[in-house]
């Protein structure tokens, strides 16, 4: 059976033809600037790219243009529409509601509506996808894979806010946490790794990336997560601040910023982008550093200090640590960075092999020592994949 994973955002649609159960991947692509001039598609299958540039004015047409290009006579990868068996939409915010994915129907759909100004940016266009996706294969299951369903086992000590209880009650205002497939992915690998249970290890998962969330992990489930309501608090990110004192916000405010601005401040000009006053991009930051850029040395420095502070934060909350994991594009690919996340950290039991962790690129392997008590280890993200196995088990139930 053939499984389509897709990944909606307001102009673009990420998607990948999965042959499940194998999980090898046929096709995947991209379809950019939906409803703007220089719309394309551009995907990749039997190891050759193609680009097709179309007028693409919405959604709908997006997705059918991704199907006929999957069943181009000469240049496609199945036969018929009808071997798609399952569609597995990625769904940022589930809210309190969902605790797993699920198979899509109308109380589904409005309940994803019902948290939309939760994910103001994220929610409505995966909806316009399911939409489209039903539109395009009626008939085909389709099943809602939740960024924060992997989180909704986190206890309330750890996502009540300090505010007014009401806050709570009235707007459903506490933390939710994000990237809960992509922890939940490398929690598992992890354990498997380790010969262990899925419900058998404790561990701290860092997802680094553009965006950034730790999770604390513990009898493989997620326990706390640095990320909040929405994704702006935790670690310091490519461009979104991380914990900091709210009271910027009032005294910004006080100098005339507008709430947009803060916004657009918070969310796109902070992180190591605001540090370091040059990029978002950590690649750009290290020539920097290397180069004798101080700001761009501090931002680098900043993001692995505000991450060593969450490791040791977690170690406590889950009293009992088996392993540290690293993914996404910073944690699997950059070796410095993650060295200076595990320096000093004797008391928590964690002491890198050099040489394996330079060499870590790429593949789900241990970096620590033997001598280390906690196991430090790089595992890939495969949150596509993770959806795929999530949808053909639900449209197998
Ligand atoms: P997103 O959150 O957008 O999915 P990614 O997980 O792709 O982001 O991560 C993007 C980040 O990973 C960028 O800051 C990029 O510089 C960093 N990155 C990717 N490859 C490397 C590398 N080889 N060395 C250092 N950083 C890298």
């Amino acid at each position: 059976m053939k499984v389509l994973v897709v990944n909606c955002g307001s102009s673009s649609i990420k998607y990948q033809l999965f042959d499940m159960p194998s999980r090898s991947v046929l096709s995947k692509g991209l379809v950019e600037r939906i409803g703007e001039p220089g719309s394309a598609l551009e995907l990749r299958h039997r190891e050759q790219t193609r680009r097709i540039e179309s007028g693409i004015r919405n959604h709908d047409e997006a997705i059918a243009l991704i199907l006929e290009a999957l069943i181009d006579p000469e240049q496609g990868v199945i036969a018929d529409i009808n071997e798609i068996g399952a569609v597995g939409h990625r769904v940022v915010h589930g809210g309190e509601a969902f605790t797993g994915s699920v198979v899509i129907d109308k109380e589904v759909i409005a309940s994803i509506e019902k948290v939309a100004d939760l994910a103001p940016l994220h929610n409505p266009p995966n909806l316009t996808g399911i939409r489209a996706a039903m539109q395009e294969m009626p008939g085909v299951p389709q099943i809602a894979c939740f960024d924060t369903a992997f989180h909704t086992t986190i206890p309330p000590v750890a996502y009540m806010y300090a505010l007014p209880y009401e806050l709570y009650e009235k707007y459903g205002i506490r933390r939710y946490g994000f990237h809960g497939t992509s922890h939940r992915w490398v929690a598992r690998r992890a354990a498997e790794m380790l010969g262990k249970h899925k419900y058998g290890i404790n561990c701290i998962t860092c997802h680094l990336g553009n965006g950034s969330s730790i999770a604390a992990v513990k009898n493989g489930k997620s326990v706390d997560t640095s990320m909040g309501l929405t994704p702006l608090e935790g670690v310091i990110m490519g461009t979104r601040t991380g914990d900091f004192d709210p009271a910027i916000l009032f005294y910004l405010a006080d100098k005339g910023y507008t709430v947009a601005e803060l916004n657009t401040l918070c969310n796109k000009k902070s992180g190591v982008l605001g540090i370091s006053g040059s990029s978002n991009d950590m690649r750009t930051l290290g020539e920097k550093a290397a180069g004798g850029d101080k700001r761009a040395r501090l931002a680098l420095d900043v993001f692995a200090y505000r991450v060593k502070k969450y490791i040791g934060a977690y170690t406590a909350v889950l009293g009992k640590l088996d392993a540290v994991i690293f993914t996404g594009g910073i944690g699997e690919n950059a070796a410095d960075v993650r060295a200076a996340i595990c320096s000093e950290q004797d008391q928590i039991g964690i002491e890198l092999d050099p040489a394996l962790n330079q060499n870590a690129a790429g593949s789900g392997i241990k970096i620590s020592t033997e001598a280390s008590r906690v196991e430090v280890m790089v595992i890939p993200t495969n949150e596509e994949a993770a959806i795929a196995i999530d949808t053909y088990e639900m449209s197998q139930a």
